[in-house]
């Protein structure tokens, strides 16, 4: 009794924390109290099972899962993905092991299931938080609806280095971003009560600093002073904890020498203990047995006691918990506390979704066939792609291209393709299934209007056959075969315009797709160069999954619209913006540099003590390249023009309990109506620590008709200017500050204001 008292102890009736349900921790204390060990370890042990209604092959490794499914030896199932095979997987613990505790159902539900949405870099380049939500939602609902519980998103990892190919899976380059953008997702898959059936758990991963991989290489060591991990790394974890995301993943990385999985200090001391979260943590794929690789762990059974005591709570395929926490508990190096609070932390999600209740619950044959894909979810999935695109540059407004040009060339290896713009991490999304952007502009424009398409090259040689996953399987760039650059220099030739497709495959950005190379592979640029000559009316369309190093196509070109991979409704989303239907609203979420050499790069840094530029973004710099972004954070055009004007403070002084409001004008000076985000930024003067050049702290959303004004206004106060400060504190120090409003991380209308004790 004392244990369970124990474990309990961040549980309380007045706790505002929206996992705490004190009739599921009666329920989850009674369904412990009948668990032998075997039973409690097995709720610890997730397996992966790539089958379908059959169940389990023949082969020893999944003859080994039924096994202990039928022993009620496990705890969850990933990738187990279909109403009829979750059912039928279900149906074994059901029917076969003493207690029937249901199986929890988990996926990588990464932008979308069988919709796809933008890859969620792109979705962040929106900077709109209710569509964020939305498709998560729309997501969850799908995945639902498909038999899923537990999606393996959002990833908050802030990631500044482009050579990581992981980048296209979050936020972006800053922490307050990442912050409103995961608690936006996380909403969006939880809703407001996990038992409903439209809704999933979500997973904050990857706990902590795989972002900050050296080098971009993943899954490389990372090094951090613990004030930079409080500052950059955890907030958006924190928020996920206070919005009651219900799991947590931790990471491949090792921090300062220590791997994340067998993190103590990250996982029992500060997320469950000091942060108070009730979640659980699952290891990501295997990261327990990899402690032996990084020489952490001298065996499985070093690296189980290792995890479980850090406060790893579910093996995700490691085989270490399963194989060696029986004997752990025995000999002591576990304690029963450790591993009943882990259990209880699991049974408390089970109970949460309504599992317990009903074990078939998310199995609807019905929902699955007529909930999924909808009409509804593609229209929403347009939307999201369409807000989602950047305008990077637009030279004598050579955009928006009317719909009754007498002829277009739409070109490039990525211009007919109806696979590339699903992404990496694509959920369900079937092979081929995209708008291609031809598609979209033969929808889009007159009837007399004559479209001519080349691809021009290809980027690629297929190492898979068509359709079959190329998850982690080599890519091979096409650097020699020029054929058909002719053909496009000829149909260039004869049209008004070209929209010329270029970027990465799907697969080019994800994990294990770290590059040294952030340019264009193959002989994209080659062809650029070829059709340049003949026509300067170009438009290029980027579709890609990270930074990309855009010095020489923004010299040579008057257009750039940044694409991302856009999900389902790509060609369509791209053409709303191309033909002016949609006027672009996206701010990029991070820095586009000169060159690959400049990487990491991230607009709020800390100034050295010789910055010596006349200007406020003052980055250490090179000899041979500039300091600056070439298109920094926060950045993107729009069609109109928007100014902002007249600054004003209500007061210049803040008590540190008090709060400041800041104002500006934003006009739309230009002749069409559009969407700003408004960004406000703020630069701490003198602090303890060294504080970045400027900081994020706010943004706002809004349509303005031609020549209309809006005030734009912001509150500043302690919650806005606290850090973790040298005194390892979130605290305000009083002093000067200085705050920016405007339309990129480069706003230049400035203010100052003291906080004062
Ligand atoms: C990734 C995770 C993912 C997991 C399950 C790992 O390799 O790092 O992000 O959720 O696999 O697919």
């Amino acid at each position: 009794a004392q244990e369970s008292q124990a474990a309990q102890k961040p549980h309380s009736e007045t706790s505002n924390n929206p996992l705490i349900d004190m009739d599921i921790e009666r329920k989850v204390d009674s369904v412990l109290a009948l668990m032998q060990l075997n039973e409690k370890i097995g709720q610890l042990v997730q397996y992966s099972g790539k089958w379908d209604a059959t169940g389990p092959s023949s082969s020893n490794g999944d003859q080994h899962k039924l096994n202990k499914l039928k022993n009620g030896e496990v705890g969850s199932m990933l990738n187990v993905s279909s109403v009829a095979s979750i059912r039928e997987t279900q149906k074994i613990v059901m029917e076969h092991s003493r207690l029937k505790i249901p199986l929890i159902f988990a996926y990588d539900v990464i932008h979308g299931y069988k919709t796809i949405f933008p890859i969620p870099l792109g979705e962040s380049a929106s900077w709109d938080l209710d569509i964020i939500e939305q498709s998560a939602a729309i997501a969850a609902k799908e995945s639902a609806a498909s038999g899923l519980n537990w999606t393996f998103a959002p990833m908050l990892d802030v990631s500044r280095d482009a050579r990581w190919g992981r980048v296209m899976e979050g936020a972006g380059e800053d922490t307050y971003l990442a912050t409103e953008i995961g608690v936006a997702r996380i909403n969006g898959f939880q809703g407001n009560d996990l038992s409903d059936p439209y809704t999933i758990a979500a997973c904050a991963k990857h706990f902590a600093g795989y972002g900050f991989a050296e080098a971009g290489r993943d899954y490389n060591t990372m090094s951090i002073g613990d004030h930079e991990l409080h500052n950059s790394i955890l907030p958006p974890f924190m928020a996920a904890a206070e919005a009651g995301v219900a799991t947590f993943m931790n990471s491949f990385n090792d921090i300062d020498g220590i791997p994340a999985t067998g993190h103590k200090v990250l996982q029992r001391d500060l997320l469950k203990e000091k942060w108070g979260w009730n979640g659980f943590v699952v290891s990501d794929w295997g990261s327990i047995g990899e402690m032996i690789a990084h020489g952490y762990a001298k065996d499985k059974k070093h690296a189980a006691e290792i995890a479980l005591n850090a406060g790893s709570d579910m093996d995700m395929e490691s085989y270490a918990y399963e194989a060696a926490l029986e004997s752990l508990i025995k000999e002591k190096k576990v304690s029963i506390k450790h591993l009943d609070d882990a259990v209880r932390r699991v049974l408390r999600i089970k109970f949460q979704l309504g599992l317990f209740d009903d074990p078939y619950k998310y199995c609807n044959e019905e929902r699955e066939q007529n909930e999924v894909y909808t009409p509804e979810h593609l229209a929403i999935a347009r939307d999201v792609a369409k807000k989602s695109i950047v305008l990077l540059k637009n030279e004598n407004k050579l955009l928006p291209l009317s719909k009754n040009l007498k002829s277009i060339a739409v070109i490039g290896p990525l211009a007919d393709d109806k696979n590339t713009p699903l992404g990496n991490w694509r959920g369900k999304g079937e092979y081929n299934t995209a708008v291609s952007l031809l598609e979209g502009v033969k929808q889009a424009v007159d009837e007399n209007t004559k479209v001519y398409f080349e691809k021009g090259v290809a980027l690629t040689i297929p190492t898979v056959k068509p359709g079959e996953n190329q998850f982690l399987h080599p890519l091979k760039f096409n650097n020699e075969d020029r054929s058909g650059i002719e053909e496009a220099v000829e149909v260039a030739k004869k049209s008004d315009v070209v929209i010329l497709a270029i970027g990465e495959d799907a697969y080019q950005t994800g994990e294990g797709r770290s590059q040294v190379d952030i340019g264009f592979s193959g002989l994209q640029l080659e062809l650029l160069d070829a059709i340049k000559k003949v026509n300067n009316n170009i438009v290029i369309v980027l579709m890609n999954g990270r930074p990309l190093d855009l010095s020489y196509p923004s010299e040579v070109v008057p257009a750039i619209l940044e694409c991302w991979h856009l999900g389902s409704e790509s060609g369509n989303a791209i053409a709303d913006v191309v033909f002016g239907d949609y006027n672009p609203s996206g701010k990029l979420p991070m820095s586009f540099p000169h060159n690959v050499g400049q990487e990491p790069l991230y607009y709020n840094q800390k100034n050295t003590g010789r910055p010596y530029s006349p200007k406020h973004v003052t980055y250490s710099g090179y000899t041979d390249a500039p300091k600056a972004a070439l298109y920094p954070f926060g950045f993107g055009l729009s069609y109109t023009e928007f100014t902002y004007s007249d600054l004003t403070l209500d007061k210049t002084e803040m008590p540190i309990d008090g709060e400041i409001t800041v104002s500006v004008t934003l006009s739309n000076s230009g002749d069409r109506e559009g969407v700003e985000v408004a960004q406000l930024y703020i630069r701490d003067l003198v602090g303890s620590l060294v504080r970045p050049i400027r900081e994020l702290k706010g943004f706002k959303k809004l349509s303005l008709k031609p020549g209309e004004s809006k005030k734009v206004t912001f509150k500043i106060n302690a919650e806005t200017l606290k850090f973790y400060t040298a005194n390892k504190k979130w605290e305000v120090e009083p002093g000067e500050f200085n705050v920016w409003i405007g339309g990129s991380s480069l706003a230049d209308l400035k203010g100052s204001f003291s906080v004062v004790n």
